[in-house]
C-alpha cells in the first residue's frame, strides 16, 4: 500500500486521481475509478446544465459509496456556461471534493472553501500554483507539458515542473501529464508528489464511456500522435493528431493566422463529442496526451489501479535494492 498525504486527505486507497475530461468524466467511469480505490472525478461541463449535473451526481452515488469529486474548468468556450450554477448544484448535492482548472479560479475556490470543501487546483506553472496556494486550495495538481488538453503557454515538462514544485510549495501536490503506469507513479513520488492525476490512461479503460474504435485507435497510437492546436490564440490544447486537428494547425500557420471564428466549426466540443459516440477518430477534435505511447491495452479500472500500485511498489523496491548505502556494499 502506498499511503500519502493525498490518500489520507481524500480517504482513498491508491494515490491516483482521474482528472476532469470533457465528455469522458461520466458516472460509470467515475464510479469505477472510485470503486477501484482511486478518486473518480465527474466533469461538470459534460452535463448540459446544473440540473443535469445533479442527476449525474446522484447516479454516481448510486454506483459507489466511495469518495468522488467534480471538475470545473474555466477556459474560453463557445457558449459560456453558468459556472456558479454548476458549483452550487454540486455542493447542494453533497459533493465535498472539487477539481478546479483554468483561468481566474479565485471566486470559485473561495466559494468551495466557504462550503468546507476540499479543492484540488490544476495548474501548469509554479507561479499559478503559488497563487492558488495563497487562495487556500488543499492540493495542487501540477500539469506538465506532456498532458492532454490545455498545457498553458510556457511549455515546461513535468520533470522540471515537479522538481520546482518541490522547491516552492508548502501544500501537497500531485503530478499530472505524462503518467500512465506504476513507473510514472514512482517517479512522481520521487519528485515529491503525493500522487498522480491521469486522464488519457483512463479514457482507454473498459468502463470509459467512449466508442470501442477510439479505444482501439489509442492502443495503436504512439507518443507521436498528438498535436497542439490554438497555439496562435494562446489557448494551446494538445489533441489527437487527425485530419481536423492538422487542418486547424495549417489554418493557424497561414500568413496572418486565423481568427477563432474561422476555426469554430472545426474545433467545437459538440463535434468532438460525436467522435466518442460514433467512433470515427477523424471526425473532430479530441484530447489525448503523449502517454498514448505507453497505452497497450484496455483494462478495467480495478485491473489498472492494482497494476499501477504493484508496478510502483516493485519500482521503488527495485531502486532501493539497486542503490545501497556505501556502508552496506
Ligand atoms: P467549446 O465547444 O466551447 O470549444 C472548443 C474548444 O475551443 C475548446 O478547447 C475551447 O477552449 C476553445 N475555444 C472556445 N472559444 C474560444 C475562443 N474564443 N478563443 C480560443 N479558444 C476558444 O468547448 P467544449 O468542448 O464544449 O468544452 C467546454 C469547456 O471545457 C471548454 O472551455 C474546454 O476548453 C473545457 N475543457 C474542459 C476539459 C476538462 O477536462 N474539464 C477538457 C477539455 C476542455
Amino acid at each position: 500500500m502506498i499511503a500519502t498525504a493525498l490518500t489520507k486527505l481524500l480517504h482513498i486507497r491508491v494515490p491516483v486521481v482521474q482528472g476532469g475530461m470533457q465528455w469522458v468524466g461520466t458516472p460509470p467511469l467515475v464510479a469505477a475509478v472510485s470503486n477501484a480505490g482511486g478518486l473518480g472525478i465527474l466533469t461538470a461541463l459534460t452535463q448540459p446544465s446544473p440540473e443535469a449535473l445533479r442527476v449525474a451526481i446522484r447516479e454516481t452515488k448510486a454506483a459507489t459509496d466511495k469518495p468522488f469529486g467534480v471538475n470545473l474548468t474555466l477556459l474560453p468556450t463557445i457558449n459560456p456556461p453558468d459556472y456558479a450554477g454548476y458549483a452550487r448544484a454540486a455542493v447542494e448535492e453533497g459533493v465535498r471534493i472539487f477539481e478546479t482548472a483554468g483561468n481566474n479560479p479565485g471566486q470559485l475556490i473561495e466559494y468551495f472553501k466557504s462550503q468546507g470543501c476540499i479543492v484540488i487546483h490544476k495548474c501548469t506553472t509554479v507561479r499559478h500554483a503559488k497563487s492558488a496556494e495563497r487562495m487556500g486550495v488543499d492540493v495542487l495538481s501540477i500539469d506538465g507539458f506532456e498532458c492532454a488538453g490545455h498545457p498553458g503557454e510556457e511549455d515546461i515538462g513535468g520533470l522540471v515542473l515537479l522538481a520546482r514544485a518541490a522547491q516552492e510549495l508548502k501544500i501537497p501536490y500531485i503530478a499530472s501529464g505524462g503518467i500512465a503506469d506504476g513507473r510514472g507513479l514512482a517517479a512522481a513520488l520521487a519528485l515529491g508528489a503525493a500522487g498522480i492525476n491521469m486522464g488519457t490512461r483512463f479514457m482507454c479503460t473498459a468502463e470509459s464511456p467512449i466508442h470501442q474504435n477510439i479505444k482501439d485507435t489509442m492502443v495503436k497510437a504512439t507518443e507521436q500522435d498528438t498535436i497542439h492546436i490554438f497555439r496562435t490564440l494562446k489557448n494551446t490544447a494538445r489533441v489527437f493528431k487527425n485530419k481536423v486537428s492538422t487542418e486547424v494547425v495549417a489554418l493557424e500557420r497561414r500568413p496572418g493566422g486565423a481568427e477563432f471564428s474561422e476555426l469554430r466549426d472545426l474545433v467545437s466540443g459538440a463535434r468532438g463529442k460525436i467522435v466518442y459516440e460514433k467512433g470515427d477518430p477523424d471526425y473532430g477534435i479530441w484530447s489525448a496526451g503523449i502517454v498514448l505511447g505507453l497505452i497497450k491495452d484496455i483494462p478495467t479500472c480495478e485491473e489498472l489501479l492494482r497494476r499501477i500500485e504493484r508496478e510502483a511498489e516493485d519500482t521503488i523496491s527495485g531502486i532501493s535494492n539497486m542503490v545501497k548505502p556505501r556502508a552496506r556494499l
